[in-house]
């Protein structure tokens, strides 16, 4: 059979990442982090890095083609019998379609949206609290585990992302109504929207994914 490739939709701090981590390890997924792979080359102190960073830190898009480039960087040097999971990509219309079209030209053809959906200000109050691994990337939250400051897998110092202060949050809420609501329109239109209510626990919402793709599957 034909590998499932997964996408995950929401607001940040839906909890999409948690959640695909979880369906990435059951299906044996290969993981396709768009902000991640981001955040890995504005490390780089070049000039692309020094740009990218600047893009993120203001809660911006970075640009169609270097999302382009992330994503066929990582699904050439891949199997095509392994599925992937991407996170919160695509974001806007445009990467949609191109994607659906990189897709189909590699063979990708059995695809799920999965979005979850959060209110606003629930979102808000899960991304102040966010904290990130400066060293192996880890996310972790403060409403979940309070005063936290080291990282448990690897000691490293816990962090706040740059994007997880209020302007650069609230920007975000607005990329998502204008820029996110179209694309996951875009997918519910071609009938490959799962719609999932992310409000409940990590648990619960990954029974209900589970319950949701097996009847899909
Ligand atoms: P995330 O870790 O998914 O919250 O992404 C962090 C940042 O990377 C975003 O705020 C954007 O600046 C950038 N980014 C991630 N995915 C995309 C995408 N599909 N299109 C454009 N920019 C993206």
């Amino acid at each position: 059979m034909k590998p499932i490739n997964i996408i995950f939709l929401g607001r940040s701090g839906s909890g999409k990442g948690t959640q695909a981590k979880l369906l990435q390890k059951k299906f044996s997924l290969i993981d396709i982090d768009t902000g991640g792979i981001l955040r890995e080359l504005a490390k780089k102190k070049d000039i692309l890095g020094k740009n990218i960073a600047k893009t993120i830190d203001k809660g911006h898009l970075v640009p169609h083609w270097l999302v382009l480039f992330c994503w066929l960087n990582k699904l050439l040097s891949i199997s095509p019998r392994r599925g992937v999971i991407m996170e919160g990509s695509p974001r806007e219309l445009e990467e949609a379609k191109t994607l659906m079209e990189v897709f189909h030209w590699l063979g990708r053809d059995r695809i799920k949206v999965i979005y979850l959906r959060v209110p606003a200000a629930e979102v808000k109050k899960r991304l102040l609290a966010r904290r990130i691994c400066s060293r192996c990337g880890k996310e972790y939250s403060l409403l979940l585990t309070p005063g936290l400051k080291k990282c448990p897998a690897c000691g490293g110092k816990l962090i706040r992302r740059a994007d997880d202060y209020p302007q650069a949050i609230r920007n975000r809420m607005i990329f998502f109504r204008r820029k996110i609501i179209p694309t996951i329109n875009y997918f519910r239109h071609r009938k490959m929207v799962i719609e999932i209510d992310g409000r409940k626990s990590i648990k619960e919402v990954h029974r209900e994914i589970m319950a949701a793709l097996g009847k899909k599957l």
